[in-house]
């Protein structure tokens, strides 16, 4: 990074020297309550709270503040992924996470984030909101992989973060791992990895190799397989020195007292976890078998999510059939104006009786507009 070569792009990672000059400045806001939050038999007369309590008072408890670094959540947390609570920081949603990173590491209108369509959404409007420069480098045509040597050549001493997507959001696909090794190890910015859909993949979480990469942060979430998007908690894994930056600038609140107890009580019911798990991998294929039968298919892509990226053929519109889908009161994602996913839908695994609906609809789409 400091050396005088032109592109970002050695081995050597310096944390200090790619954080942004205010947030090394910002002296944080002490809540009230994180000294004595243990301390329960105390007199809490230290945070404006009403004693009195609130006006549903079967929901007592929510007069009072919520841990602002949610250490009960993080333990339930580090014990399911094995992970030191050091090395978790929680937020209100991954979205929270992504817009806390471009914070920490991007100068608005200077420094640019690399990323890799067909993705994830969140990337380039939480870079855009930021004013850093997105620099777009897309995957390759149908395996939907790194494109290596164009990612390379795009890195400069301006760009401060690689977002990879793993299994990327909306093809579906794990990108492969000694890709994504292989950058983490040359760039000297951050790689930001969204293992959003990890649970629904047979590859491993990086997120268990955390200790060799300290420029690596990884994004998992509560939204998917934990069925709790209503929630909104994602959860982000690094270098306890990076999270003590998230945790530095973070809203000191940000995850409230009913997110965290609701979260607690859900991540002890593992074996519901499972069961919902191994139903929603069954349906996948289940769905994926089915649709590939139908005349009107393309392809269905290989998928390691909860979720499916279908083609219709060439003379059928993705378009027509995700209206007529409409029509039968079935909502999938029109995905065919984003690049590589021409004439592309997507669609969520659901139950088993949302699964045969809806490709019956699509059977009988496929029988009108073969006749015709
Ligand atoms: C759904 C999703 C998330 C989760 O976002 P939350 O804000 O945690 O609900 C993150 N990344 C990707 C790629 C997703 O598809």
């Amino acid at each position: 990074m400091n050396n005088s070569k032109d592109k970002n792009c050695s081995s050597s990672f310096n944390l200090n020297s790619i954080i942004r000059k205010n947030i090394l400045e910002v002296d944080p806001y002490i809540s009230a309550r994180i000294e004595h939050d243990k301390e329960k038999n105390y007199v809490f007369l230290d945070a404006n709270e009403n004693s009195f309590g609130s006006p549903l008072s079967f929901l007592n408890s929510y007069n009072r503040y919520p841990d602002p670094l949610q250490k009960e959540l993080k333990e339930k947390i580090s014990n399911l992924k094995n992970i030191p609570s050091s090395k978790i920081f929680l937020g209100n949603g991954s979205d929270e996470i992504i817009d806390l990173i471009y914070r920490i590491f991007s100068r608005p209108e200077v420094d640019n984030s690399i990323i890799f369509p067909p993705t994830y959404g969140m990337y380039e409007v939480s870079g855009k909101i930021h004013g850093v420069n997105i620099v777009k480098i897309y995957l390759t045509k149908e395996k939907y992989q790194l494109d290596l040597e164009k990612i390379e050549k795009s890195l400069t001493k301006k760009s401060k973060i690689i977002f990879i997507c793993s299994p990327n959001n909306p093809t579906g696909n794990d990108i492969k791992r000694k890709d994504i090794e292989y950058l983490i190890k040359k760039f000297t910015g951050i790689v930001v990895l969204d293992e959003a859909y990890i649970d629904f993949s047979n590859q491993k979480s990086l997120s268990l190799d955390i200790d060799k990469y300290p420029n690596l942060i990884i994004l998992q979430t509560l939204s998917k397989s934990w069925g709790l998007a209503g929630l909104r908690i994602g959860i982000a894994i690094a270098s306890a020195d990076i999270i003590q930056w998230m945790n530095k600038i973070k809203h000191p609140y940000n995850i409230s007292l009913h997110s965290q107890k609701i979260a607690i009580q859900s991540l002890e019911n593992r074996d519901l976890f499972f069961y919902h798990l191994k139903n929603i991998l069954l349906e996948r294929e289940y769905i994926k078998k089915s649709l590939e039968k139908i005349p009107i298919i393309e392809k269905v892509y290989p998928s390691s999510a909860n979720f499916l990226l279908i083609k219709t053929k060439l003379n059928f519109s993705s378009k027509n059939l995700y209206q007529y889908l409409v029509g039968k009161k079935i909502v999938v994602r029109d995905r065919s104006k984003i690049i590589l996913c021409n004439n592309c839908l997507r669609i969520t695994v659901g139950i088993h009786k949302e699964n045969e609906y809806l490709i019956n609809q699509i059977k009988k789409y496929s029988i009108q507009k073969i006749k015709k």
